[in-house]
């Protein structure tokens, strides 16, 4: 018998969706604004290349960013963007070489990585799901949207994102409510000795492992530093989620819904935290007890 309430554990979509700096041309580091205070190096302006960048796109801080505090580098994840815009739409040109096309690059490079981000959500959607005609949706979406990340760069830069972010929410929400149904039960069993999770989105410093947190919604709740230790987070929805600092060590959030690499990276958890396959653990959680 399964133990997951997940449909699947395979998903071709999420696999392609994997970071791959050799591919890319530190676009992250150069195409967006970041300041110091969410942990980068320094505050820097769109199109300004990080002052740790090296001219072969590599990055001089790559091993000690976690020692130096560089929480903001360990988190991002492009959700594979990087590469395609690099090798896809701009066929290997990379943005120090052919300086004209700088800015168009910079802007397709953040446009591509919402598309992926919206194509990994309902790549996770689609591992939930039986539902042929919810499955044939999902599968339709992700060939509409995985069509316009393939678009020349002019195309791309005239995408009407909303319009297809709106159409992407609406089977995403189709999909919470297809998995808040596979978890009644457990949600059921799990509350006779568990508290009841207050509504609001403001769980900051808070302490959660008293609360039944089985199909939590959490879309869009700040979680920074609250503790959820051993807490079992089965079919929780963590869409937006700001997991920075979350205590998550001993937790299972192998059936979590809309979980993602950056909100991982940012969170606290140890090698008894289980993840979802699609999902590494970070090399620095072995450390931590
Ligand atoms: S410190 Fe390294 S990873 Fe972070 S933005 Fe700069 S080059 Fe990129």
């Amino acid at each position: 018998m399964r133990k997951t309430i997940r449909d699947t554990d395979n998903n071709e979509t999420l696999k392609e969706l994997k970071i791959n700096c050799e591919k890319c041309f530190g676009l992250c580091c150069v195409a967006l604004y970041f300041s110091k205070t969410d942990g980068f190096p320094n505050d820097k302006k769109v199109g300004t290349p990080c002052i740790n960048l090296q001219s072969g796109f590599t990055c001089s801080e790559h091993k000690n960013l976690r020692k130096k505090g560089l929480k903001g580098c360990t988190a991002y994840d492009c959700f594979g963007a990087g590469q395609k815009v690099a090798q896809l739409t701009f066929k290997g040109k990379d943005w120090r070489e052919f300086k004209d096309l700088q800015n168009q690059m910079f802007e397709v490079f953040v446009i591509t990585r919402q598309l992926h981000e919206m194509l990994w959500y309902l790549g996770d959607a689609l591992t939930f799901v039986s539902n042929k005609n919810i499955k044939d949706e999902l599968n339709s979406r992700i060939q509409e949207i995985d069509q316009l990340t393939k678009l020349d760069a002019n195309s791309i830069m005239n995408i009407d994102i909303e319009k297809y972010r709106t159409k992407v929410n609406s089977i995403l929400r189709m999909t919470n409510e297809i998995v808040k149904d596979k978890i009644a039960q457990y949600k059921i069993n799990n509350s006779k000795d568990k508290k009841n999770l207050k509504l609001g989105y403001d769980f900051i410093g808070t302490n959660l492992t008293d609360t039944n947190l089985i199909g939590a919604n959490f879309a869009g709740a700040l979680l920074i530093a609250s503790n959820m230790k051993n807490t079992d987070l089965k079919g929780a929805n963590l869409i937006g989620a700001d997991l920075r600092d979350a205590d998550i060590r001993g937790s299972n959030l192998e059936d979590a819904i809309f979980l993602t690499q950056s909100q991982i990276n940012t969170a606290r958890g140890n090698y008894k935290t289980k993840l979802p396959k699609s999902l590494e653990r970070p090399s620095y959680w072995e450390i931590e007890k």
